[in-house]
C-alpha cells in the first residue's frame, strides 16, 4: 500500500516506517521536526536500505498537505503527528489543542477531499483516566483525563468516530497504545526526548549513561504490590507491527475499530529498575518520591481482542525492552545530537 506517515520522524513513527518498508509498503513521511530529527531517516534509510521520502511539513499548513497530496496517491494515512508532553498540555493549552485538534482536523479534510479516507490514528491509554477495572479491555468506558493531552486523544478519536459514524465510506482504526519503550535492536534509532526526559525508561538510560545522578521514584505508597505504579510497557518494534497489522482491518473495510496495544502484563517502577540492572548489569542509583500529580496506581491492557482481530501479539518481554532501550543510550549517549 501506499502510506502516509505523519510524525515520521519520531520515535514510534521511525519504528514504524522500519517495519512498514520491510512488509513491502510505500511510505511518504510528513513531520515538521519540532520534536525529532531528520536524522532518524537517515537511520531508517540505512535500516532498510531505502530512502525514506521526506516532506518537511507542519499537518496544519494546507498548503503544503496539499502540495504533499498533489504528488503523491494514498491508500492509507497511519497519524503519528502529535505534541505528547503531558507537563507541557498542562502549561500551554492552547498550543496542545491548536497543534493536535487543529493538525488533525485539517489533515482529515485533506485526506477526504483527495479520496483517502483511511486512517489508523495513534491514541493512548490514557483515555481510560482511572481505569474501572483491570486488565483494561477495550469497551471500558473512557474515563476523565486530567490534562490537556489526554484531553486532545479523547477528543479526536470521538471527531474521527462521529465523521466514520456520517461517512461509512471512512475507515477509521484507533490504536490505544500502552507504554512504548525499548529500540531498535540496531541501536541505530530511538527514542530522544528534548531537555530532562519526563518518562520512565529514558530517565532510566540516562542516569544509567551518567548524564543523570538517580532515578526519583515517584511514590511507593500505591496500592500496588511494591507501592509503586504499575504500567503495561510494551516493545516499541511491537507496537510498529500492530500498525502493519492494522493496515489489513483498513483493507477488509473495518468501518471503525479500536484496539488496545499492550502486553497484558504488569510491572512496577521497582520491577522495571530490577529489569533494567539484571539485563545489563548495571546498577542504578534511585530515590523515592513523592507521588506525580495526575499518576493513576495501575493500568494494563487486556490485548486479546487486537489478538483476536489483527492476528497480532507482542513479541518482546521486558528483558528485551530493557536491553534495546540500554543498547540504543549507549550508542547514542545524546540521542540525535551526536
Ligand atoms: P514523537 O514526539 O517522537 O513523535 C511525534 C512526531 O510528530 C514528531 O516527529 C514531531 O516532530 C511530529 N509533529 C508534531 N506536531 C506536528 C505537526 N503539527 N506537523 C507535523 N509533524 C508534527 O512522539 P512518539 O512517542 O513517537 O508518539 C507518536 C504518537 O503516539 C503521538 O501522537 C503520541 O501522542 C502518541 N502516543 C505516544 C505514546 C508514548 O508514550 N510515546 C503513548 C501513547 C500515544
Ligand atoms: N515514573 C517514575 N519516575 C520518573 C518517571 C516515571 O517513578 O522519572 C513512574 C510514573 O510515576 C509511572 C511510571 O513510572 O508510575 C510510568 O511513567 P511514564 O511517565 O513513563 O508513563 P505514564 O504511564 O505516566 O504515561
Amino acid at each position: 500500500m501506499n502510506i502516509l506517515v505523519t510524525g515520521g520522524a519520531g520515535y514510534i513513527g521511525s519504528h514504524t516506517v522500519v517495519e512498514l518498508v520491510e512488509a513491502g509498503h510505500d511510505v511518504v513521511v510528513v513531520d515538521n521536526l519540532v520534536n525529532s530529527s531528520k536524522k532518524s531517516l537517515d537511520r531508517v534509510a540505512r535500516i532498510v536500505n531505502k530512502k525514506i521520502a521526506f516532506y518537511e511539513a507542519d499537518i496544519r499548513d494546507r498548503e503544503k498537505m496539499e502540495k504533499v497530496f498533489s504528488e503523491n496517491q494514498f491508500d492509507c494515512c497511519i497519524h503519528f503527528a502529535g505534541l505528547k508532553a503531558v507537563g507541557e498540555s498542562v502549561a500551554f493549552p492552547w498550543e496542545y489543542y491548536d497543534n493536535n485538534i487543529n493538525g488533525t482536523l485539517v489533515l482529515l479534510d485533506v485526506l477526504r477531499k483527495n479520496g483517502c479516507k483511511n486512517i489508523i490514528f495513534s491514541s493512548s491509554a490514557t483515555v481510560y483516566g482511572t481505569p474501572a477495572v483491570v486488565p483494561i479491555t477495550e469497551d471500558c468506558p473512557k474515563g476523565q483525563c486530567t490534562n490537556p493531552y489526554g484531553q486532545t486523544k479523547s477528543m479526536l478519536e470521538q471527531i474521527m468516530m462521529d465523521m466514520q459514524k456520517a461517512d461509512p465510506e471512512w475507515n477509521v482504526v484507533i490504536l490505544r497504545y500502552f507504554n512504548p519503550i525499548g529500540a531498535h535492536k540496531s541501536g541505530t534509532i530511538g527514542e530522544s526526548p528534548n531537555g530532562i526526559p519526563n518518562n520512565l525508561m529514558p530517565y532510566i538510560t540516562q542516569v544509567a549513561v551518567g548524564k543523570l545522578k538517580e532515578l526519583g521514584i515517584f511514590g511507593n505508597d500505591y496500592d500496588t504490590p511494591d507501592g509503586t505504579g504499575v504500567r503495561d510497557y510494551i516493545h516499541v518494534v511491537d507496537l510498529a507491527n500492530g500498525h502493519v497489522k492494522a493496515l489489513k482491518a483498513i483493507e477488509n473495510k473495518c468501518g471503525l475499530a479500536v484496539y488496545n496495544l499492550g502486553t497484558g502484563h504488569g510491572y512496577s517502577v521497582l520491577d522495571i529498575v530490577k529489569a533494567f540492572e539484571e539485563a545489563n548489569g548495571i546498577k542504578l542509583p534511585y530515590v523515592i518520591k513523592p507521588r506525580r500529580p495526575g499518576d493513576i496506581a495501575v493500568c494494563y491492557s487486556d490485548p486479546s481482542k487486537a489478538e483476536r482481530e489483527l492476528d497480532w501479539k507482542a513479541q518482546y518481554d521486558i528483558t528485551d525492552m530493557c536491553r534495546d532501550s540500554w543498547r540504543w543510550q549507549k550508542q547514542n549517549p545524546n540521542g540525535y545530537d551526536d
